[in-house]
């Protein structure tokens, strides 16, 4: 079965298709965790989260921009759980809190490296 229809959520077939598998898995971990968060207060452009004793401000700003004080995302590039949490209510795309070097469409350029590299091989064994 696909994440996808698991979560009924057809946003993530997009994220599945664009992120290599351990971006992926940590951002699976997020949009688990994300599942479980209680609706966030407002205020203005800032979106605030109350776990336990703990309580974390995202911002989705004019410019479309996220940021969130759990870090989380500044240190791994990818959407921590309060981002994933906002996307899905205001059914913005997930891929927009993924830093584009996480993106699959990267792959090719390694893939051409690789083949240069097989040639020249061959070349010396001639
Ligand atoms: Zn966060």
């Amino acid at each position: 079965m696909l994440l996808e229809d698991i979560f009924r959520d057809p946003d993530l077939r997009l994220c599945r298709y664009l992120l290599a598998k351990r971006p992926m898995q940590e951002f699976v971990q997020q949009y688990v965790g994300s599942l479980s968060l209680l609706p966030p207060a407002r205020r203005g452009n800032i979106y605030i989260f109350q776990e336990g004793p703990d309580q974390y401000e995202s911002e989705y700003d004019d410019y479309a921009a996220f940021d969130c004080n759990c870090e989380y995302t500044r240190k791994t590039g990818i959407g921590c759980r309060h981002m994933i949490r906002i996307c899905r209510d205001l059914k913005i795309s997930y891929m927009e809190t993924v830093h584009p070097r996480w993106k699959f469409e990267k792959q090719p350029t390694a893939v051409k490296k690789r083949r240069r590299f097989s040639r020249s091989t061959r070349r010396r064994r001639r």
